[in-house]
């Protein structure tokens, strides 16, 4: 198999189309992104990485650093964190608050913003907000192996001023007693995170222990035990991609975890780590060429959790 070929040939056939989708807009800072843009970066286990487009440019990560959160979590807390936090697809919007008050302040998953939030909570556990955040940002580097990566503080201001859906779901936790630090402070460590800004190239090294059970091939680095990086990839299957999970297994057949900066991160369990970023976003809210782009890479490799 030509991985170079297979990876050129998905950024000759999104070229036409650069530009499709509608760019996140609700954090003003993202809204001034160029659209017509694309990437694609494919690390394989045996440490061999594959490039096409905009590989190399960084995006803001947003809600693909809620994987690394709740590894740095479990990391923490172990399977306590599930007495806060639920197991489940949401079916729901990714900042939707009817269902929290339904379930009484316990979000469905880690993924959707209220369930990272809460995760956020706990990593801030015994820190002050901004060693949360240095915390995070060295794991990041030490994940992808690679110092250079930073903070948009832009974006992260951006989102500071505008969240207020967030602050409002992270109220309401506060009053259900699922919110152990001030909305503010835990607030200040989500934005940040969210900011983080890294190319497809850094994402897919950074992703590279979930697909390599557990251990980062390039650098030896064992990041989590077999059995969570699994469970990690379990959940990114069910949950990765908000209302649109489903969807994304069905055509992709990949666990996943997408952001509304037009990221997604793929794990192909014993293959790859892959990482594709184009802005624009479909109607649930997931990057339209992206999707497709990885719908077209497991069509070519046959890579699937689902069979050969
Ligand atoms: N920072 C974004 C928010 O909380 C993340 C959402 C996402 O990427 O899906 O709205």
């Amino acid at each position: 198999m030509n991985l170079q070929e297979i990876v050129d040939d998905i950024a000759s056939a999104m070229k036409p189309r650069l530009g499709e989708g509608k760019i996140a807009d609700y954090i003003p800072e993202l809204a001034r992104i160029d659209a017509k843009q694309f990437g694609l970066a494919v690390t394989t286990v045996d440490g061999e990485t594959f490039t096409a487009g905009d590989a190399s440019v960084p995006f803001s990560i947003q809600s693909i650093s809620k994987v690394f959160m709740l590894t740095l979590a479990l990391g923490k807390a172990g399977e306590s964190i599930w007495s806060r936090v639920g197991r489940e697809p949401s079916g729901s919007a990714f900042n939707s608050i009817v269902q929290l008050e339904h379930e009484h302040g316990i979000p469905r998953n880690p993924f959707i913003n209220a369930g990272a939030i809460v995760i956020t909570d706990m990593v801030l556990a015994g820190h002050a907000p901004r060693e949360a955040i240095g915390e995070f940002l060295r794991f990041m580097r030490y994940l992808a192996d690679d110092d250079s990566i930073t903070i948009d503080e832009k974006v992260a201001r951006s989102e500071q001023k505008t969240g207020y859906r967030n602050v409002a779901l992270a109220n309401f936790m506060h009053a259900f007693g699922n919110l152990h630090h001030a909305a503010e402070l835990v607030l200040g460590v989500y934005f940040h995170q969210c900011a983080l800004a890294m190319s497809c190239v850094q994402l897919s090294h950074a992703g590279l222990y979930l697909a390599n059970r557990g251990t980062n091939p390039l650098t030896g680095f064992s990041v989590v035990s077999e059995k969570r990086a699994r469970r990690i990839n379990a959940l990114m299957l069910t949950c990765g991609h908000y209302d649109g999970s489903g969807d994304f297994a069905y055509r992709v057949g990949l666990p996943g975890k997408s952001g509304v900066g037009g990221g997604i991160l793929a794990i192909a369990p014993g293959k790859a780590s892959i990482a594709v970023w184009s802005p624009g976003l479909n109607k649930v809210g997931n990057s339209a060429l992206g999707s497709e782009a990885l719908e077209m890479l497991t069509q070519r490799t046959g890579w699937s959790v689902f069979g050969h």
